[in-house]
């Protein structure tokens, strides 16, 4: 059995639209190099602006079959970061990335492709490769591709979270800490995290799990746990006071 391909799970996961200019041909396609009988003139799908050449399959080819146009020409797949089987397709904002990728069997059955963008112009749709196991896959984002397996990294992306609700998404990513941080956090603490995040510190996957934390709960967090700080140092000032007074009025009494 032929395996399907990247441009067929989101050509059929867009819906199947129509294609312009569509010719009856008898050549192989420029993007993905299969052989097809149906296909329009790479020049009426391609864009002037279109760069990525150099992962065309079928560079001597001047059309570009229907599966690849209409993945091509597909706004949606380009400026969303996506995941896709044959018949769904999911379009994904930021905060509702960490959820798809780390439960992927909830969403996908058969194959499937993963996109994340972080510019929202490159191409990732015909460049993404094909998976079949959610626990473990390729990612294209952009012009890079990497693995991402989700019982490795789910471990980090925990410790991660935990740590970001004192660090900053740059302290983490660079490993450029404050010394005020760390000592806040607990030296002991950090020495287990940071051997953790070292050995991640660099890869695609770390800066993609570091993207990815949602920085408005984090934020919300941060705020609550200042809040109570001030209010619990308020109510220790206030105690101060109470006793003072007390102590005064004891005093005052004994004469
Ligand atoms: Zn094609």
């Amino acid at each position: 059995m032929r395996i399907i391909t990247n441009t067929e799970i989101l050509y059929s996961a867009l819906g199947k639209p129509d294609i312009k200019d569509l010719e009856s041909i008898d050549t192989n396609c420029l993007i993905c190099g299969k052989h097809t009988k149906e296909g329009a003139k790479a020049k009426k799908v391609l864009s002037s602006n279109f760069t990525n050449w150099g992962d065309c399959k079928d560079r001597s080819s001047q059309y570009i079959c229907k599966e690849c146009a209409g993945t091509i020409k597909a706004r949606e797949v380009r400026v969303n970061s996506f995941v896709a089987d044959a018949n769904n397709l999911y379009l994904l904002k930021k905060n509702d990335i960490e959820n798809y990728l780390f439960n992927l069997g909830k969403y996908v059955t058969g194959e499937f492709v993963v996109g994340i963008t972080q510019s929202f112009k490159k191409h990732n749709s015909f460049r993404c490769k094909v998976n079949s196991n959610p626990k473990r896959y390729f990612i294209r984002e952009e012009d890079r591709e990497y693995v991402f397996d989700v019982d490795k990294l789910k471990r980090v992306y925990e410790y991660l979270n935990d740590a970001y609700l004192q660090f900053s998404k740059d302290e983490l990513q660079t490993g450029n800490y404050k010394m005020i941080s760390i000592e806040q956090f607990g030296l002991e603490k950090f020495a287990t995290y940071e051997d953790l995040f070292s050995q991640y510190r660099g890869s695609a996957q770390f800066d993609l799990l570091i993207y990815m934390m949602n920085s408005e709960k984090r934020n919300e967090y941060v705020k609550a746990k200042q809040k109570a700080q001030k209010e619990e140092k308020a109510r220790l000032k206030a105690l101060e006071k109470e006793k003072k007074k007390a102590a005064k009025t004891k005093q005052i009494s004994l004469f």
